[in-house]
């Protein structure tokens, strides 16, 4: 397979492009040699395979050969708002939800939230964020850059949701309502674009989860009786979503749904 770099739209409407900087440094890395090729993408669907002509120290030369196939979008938009974990955990969680294919992750402030930063940090750490997301997504051969948002506070997460067709709130004291009924309450229709919400290492607040449950569209779920880590709950919701709804299962690649994917639902087997 070949190696993927994102590259801006700009620079990919150009049939011969020189990457310097951090491109250039990764291609030396992998050992990358005159004649080799190699994906660009523009991290919004668009995905080319080039040819390095010229490799110099100043600056590698690729002339783009063809557009490759994509399937498009990915089938499911997911969003991740994750309540901000101490240091590596939330790298962790934003490597490994890009790969599980997640679209957009908003880092929360909830009330649980160790971590502080003033807010000249909180662009850098954004910046942090999306650099990891960037990488994973090369790794993983995504023509779709995932947008990592800069941290915002509980109260700014509205405008996020607003086009939510559904948002899990996984909240260890729901005692309700599981993960799989809240899917097979979804019924035939597959949402489009949903999202999950999970807390911090000290879960959500009382008053966090009234205000959520106030919003139409949040469903407040139970994952079990395990209490799962902060930074395993997030993934073990994705990977489902993905399987049921994503292209890990439920929704071919050309869009269409395969009918017998779908939880039956009760009395209808
Ligand atoms: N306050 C908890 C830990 C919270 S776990 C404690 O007793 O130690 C961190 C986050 O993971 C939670 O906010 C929730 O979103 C999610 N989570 C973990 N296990 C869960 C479960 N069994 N059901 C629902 N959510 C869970």
């Amino acid at each position: 397979m070949k190696h993927w770099f994102f590259i801006s739209p700009q620079e990919l409407g150009k049939s011969s492009i020189v990457l310097k900087g951090e491109i250039l440094q990764h291609f030396k890395a992998l050992r990358l040699q005159e004649k080799d090729k190699v994906v660009l993408s523009d991290g919004r669907g668009r995905a080319c395979l080039a040819l390095i002509d010229k490799l110099a120290p100043e600056g590698a030369r690729v002339s783009v050969l063809k557009e490759i196939e994509e399937a498009g979008g990915p089938p499911l938009d997911i969003i991740l708002f994750l309540g901000i974990l101490k240091g590596d955990k939330m790298e962790l969680v934003v490597r490994s939800s890009v790969e599980l294919g997640v679209k957009t992750i908003v880092p929360v402030f909830t009330d649980r939230t160790v971590v502080q930063m003033e807010e000249g940090k909180k662009q850098k750490r954004m910046l942090r964020w999306q650099k990891i997301a960037r990488s994973a997504a090369a790794q993983c051969r995504r023509s779709y850059l995932p947008q990592v948002a800069v941290p915002v506070n509980m109260e700014e997460i509205t405008s996020f949701i607003e086009d939510r067709e559904v948002v899990f709130v996984p909240w260890e004291e729901e005692k309700g309502r599981s993960l799989y009924q809240a899917l097979e309450g979804q019924g035939r229709v597959f949402p489009r674009r949903a999202a999950v919400f999970t807390g911090p290492e000290g879960g959500f607040s009382k008053r966090e989860i009234e205000m959520l449950t106030a919003i139409p569209a949040v469903c407040t779920v139970s994952l079990g009786r395990r209490i799962m880590r902060a930074e395993t709950a997030p993934l073990f919701v994705l990977s489902i979503l993905m399987f049921l709804w994503g292209d890990a299962g439920g929704v071919r690649p050309d869009g269409s749904t395969l009918q017998n994917s779908r939880i039956p639902v009760k009395g209808e087997e």
